[in-house]
């Protein structure tokens, strides 16, 4: 199964029950459009170096397609298509008024220089600048690229349309970025990490939470979770994982990350099988790398009691089905990450008005939306005794349905 087929199969879950028919299930699936383009870039040796890039737009009914850009070896179509079905899902699912998109460059980020990512950018932008726009496509960070990447974005984009600091989000703050985007993200995935510990009776403070991925997503996750008295006692990156059960000090590993760029060689945890991390005995698990994480097997070794997909389409549907049946709860990726695309649209409310909003009224808005749609998934799960994750899609796909058959076909 590869990653479209899997997104499409918990489409389906909640769309049976919605009783849709099979023309509008085409509709809903199918993406609106797909852009393949070569991006070719001088490289430091003075050879060409030939990239693929992609942009999958997948639905707009609601609203301007909105998603990330991911740069990373593993970018191809299929992936690119199921990252932008989710993002339909997610807008619509904390009810913010965007459509879903997603795209990004095969490379290899970490071999790369910042002269040859800008250029590489640059290229990227060149070739896809009459795709996107404020009102039709709005790129944002995703694995593999940051702030400074959208800043490069929005200065090549100016050079055809003018000043247009609204075609991008998650933009360094210094240039029309917001106060809190950079962190929203994991700001989100404490959020309704809390919401749903106090549901299960439970409470952040001394809870142990493992994290898969110490990027931006899992960094901030771990220290707004720290912050509020949890127990980070795993973690994990692309180069190894490290384990400490008194509790690990997240600010300290953040700098260490930073000057060192992974989490080996921190002091103050002993290292660990990466693949053990997975199958920590903790009360939260968040996955926070890539996608296509947990399969059967893996999804029956977890000890967890609860996880938090804060990367995207971490489970596979059949792992999914092994924590339905164990009555491991999972709060799904397109409620559990939302609260990026949540602040990325306050950024560009910002940018439109050209007009600034503090950091607490950043934080405040996003807080409410997410936990909002927190209970409110939760209850219609409750309410109709299905998982958090197809409750989501049910939401998510009946506003979208809604919003076609109004506009019309
Ligand atoms: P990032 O590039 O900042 O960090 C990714 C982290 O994952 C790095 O620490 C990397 O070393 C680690 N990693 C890569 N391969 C790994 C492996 N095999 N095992 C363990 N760790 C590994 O990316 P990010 O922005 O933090 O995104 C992480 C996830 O969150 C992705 O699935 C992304 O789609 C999702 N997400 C990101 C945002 C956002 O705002 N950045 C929003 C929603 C969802």
């Amino acid at each position: 199964m590869q990653a479209f087929e899997a997104t499409s199969h918990y489409f389906d879950q909640a769309a049976k029950l919605l009783d849709l028919s099979d023309n509008i299930r085409t509709l809903l699936i199918t993406p609106d459009r797909e852009v393949r383009v070569e991006v070719v870039i001088e490289m430091d040796s003075g050879q060409i170096g030939n990239f693929i890039g992609y942009r999958v737009q997948h639905d707009n009914s609601r609203g301007p397609f909105k998603g990330g850009l991911r740069y990373h070896p593993k970018v191809d179509e299929d992936e690119a298509r199921s990252l932008a079905s989710l993002m339909t899902w997610k807008t619509a699912l904390v009810d913010i008024p965007f459509g879903g998109a997603k795209g990004g460059i095969n490379c290899d980020p970490t071999k790369l220089s910042k002269a040859e990512i800008e250029r590489l950018t640059r290229k990227f932008t060149e070739k896809i600048h009459d795709i996107v726009g404020p009102v039709k496509d709005i790129p944002a960070p995703d694995m593999g690229t940051d702030a400074q990447v959208m800043a490069w974005i929005m200065n090549e984009y100016g050079k055809y349309a003018g000043f247009t600091p609204a075609v991008v989000t998650g933009k360094p703050v210094e240039l029309h970025g917001s106060a809190g985007r950079e962190a929203a993200t994991g700001y989100g995935v404490a959020i309704v990490t809390r919401e749903m510990l106090s549901r299960m009776g439970r409470s952040v403070g001394g809870s142990t939470v493992a994290i898969q991925g110490f990027g931006n997503v899992g960094s901030f996750t771990a220290k707004f979770l720290a912050k509020e008295g949890a127990k980070v006692v795993a973690v994990s990156d692309a180069y190894g994982a490290l384990r400490n059960p008194e509790g690990i000090d997240v600010e300290a590993l953040a700098r260490h990350v930073s000057s060192v760029r992974k989490v080996v060689g921190f002091e103050g945890a002993q290292p660990m099988p990466a693949e053990d991390l997975l199958k920590s005995d903790v009360d939260v698990l968040v996955p926070a790398a890539l996608g296509g994480v947990f399969d059967k097997a893996g999804a029956e070794a977890v000890r967890a009691k609860l996880i938090v997909e804060a990367a995207n389409g971490p489970t596979w549907p059949e792992a999914d089905e092994v924590f339905n049946a164990r009555g491991i709860p999972v709060i799904p990726d397109i409620l559990a990450n939302a609260g990026g695309v949540i602040v990325s649209y306050f950024e560009w409310v910002q940018n439109l008005q050209n007009f600034r909003w503090p950091l607490e009224q950043v934080q405040r808005e996003e807080e409410k939306k997410l936990t909002d749609a927190f209970h409110d998934i939760y209850d219609l799960a409750e309410r109709k005794k299905i998982s958090m994750r197809t409750a989501a899609f049910y939401r998510a796909i009946a506003r979208v349905g809604r919003a076609h058959a109004l506009a019309g076909i």
